[in-house]
């Protein structure tokens, strides 16, 4: 939580859902929300890194958090997850759709079919199951916010050479969103779409770049620094702050919308 944001309780009673918990953006996430009252279910791949948050976070408030080892691209265990975190916690109320990976990068013709086909499974329909299987749930407590991360990369910047499954399932995440948010607004669920520049994560590990890659990039010189406002990456912390927002009653009349968070990157690009 940002040093300068006075300690809250926005989320007493409330359980949140949060893919990718174990690392970055849904780390700093999860801490956030666990710190403001909310129970919190861990979702990753990488198990030991949400079993040692989950440790840490039920040291801060007894039994806030559940780790749960899933894959947000397999439906069957998907489907198990949120309903194990239901039967745990009793309910549902946010679900920060945020697991993703880099993925393959380099040229298209260079990509092989299962390249094209991890970025799209984890990314984009990791996405669709974790609604799928949440909006349900979200009904029945009637009431509901829902935040998806996508990027910069495929909405507003389209420079990043060799990115483009990432940058498709980017664009496809926000197109996703707004659906989402018109289909489930008569429900009381509101969908909002957060749009990241580059922030410090360990999100480089899922990046696996072709050597052809270089073939195909078109210099581009910054006038400096890639970040004005931040004179650099931003923290997982300051997403975190968003998201918070974005899951509390603070932003009650906010549906569908697209927000940037990215210190002034995209508009150099
Ligand atoms: P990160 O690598 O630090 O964290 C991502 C987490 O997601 C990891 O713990 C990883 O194990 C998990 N994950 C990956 N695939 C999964 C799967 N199939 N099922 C369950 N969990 C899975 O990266 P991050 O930067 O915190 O990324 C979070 C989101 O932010 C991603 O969607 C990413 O595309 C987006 N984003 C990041 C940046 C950035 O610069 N870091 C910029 C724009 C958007």
């Amino acid at each position: 939580m940002s040093p300068n944001i006075a300690k809250k309780q926005r989320f007493l009673g409330k359980t949140a859902i949060i893919t990718g918990a174990g690392s970055g953006i849904g780390r700093a996430a999860a801490i956030q929300m666990a710190r403001e009252g909310a129970n919190v279910a861990l979702f990753d791949l990488v198990n030991e890194r949400t079993s040692i948050l989950e440790q840490k976070l039920n040291k801060l408030r007894k039994d806030c958090a559940l780790a749960i080892d899933v894959d947000t691209s397999d439906a069957v265990r998907m489907e198990e997850a949120v309903r194990r975190t239901v039967e745990h916690f009793g309910g549902l109320d946010i679900v920060f759709a945020n697991a993703g990976i880099n993925g393959a990068v380099g040229p298209i013709e260079e990509l092989s079919l299962s390249d094209w086909e991890k970025t799209i499974s984890v990314n984009l329909t990791g996405t669709f199951l974790t609604l799928k299987y949440s909006i349900p749930h979200l009904k029945e407590k009637g009431k509901g916010s829902i935040i998806i991360t996508s990027s910069i990369n495929g909405n507003s910047r389209f420079a990043s050479f060799g990115w483009s499954p990432y940058s498709t399932t980017k664009a496809g995440q926000v197109a996703f969103a707004k659906m989402a948010a018109l289909e489930l607004a008569k429900f009381k669920i509101r969908v909002n779409v957060i749009c990241p520049g580059a922030i410090s994560t360990n999100i480089d590990e899922s990046t696996e770049f072709n050597e052809d890659v270089e073939s195909i990039v078109i210099p581009i010189e910054f006038p400096e620094g890639a970040q004005p406002l931040a004179d650099g990456p931003g923290k997982p912390e300051n997403v975190a702050d968003l998201v918070a927002f974005l899951a509390s009653d603070e932003s009650i009349h906010i549906t569908g919308a697209q927000i940037v968070i990215d210190g002034a990157e995209s508009l150099l690009s």
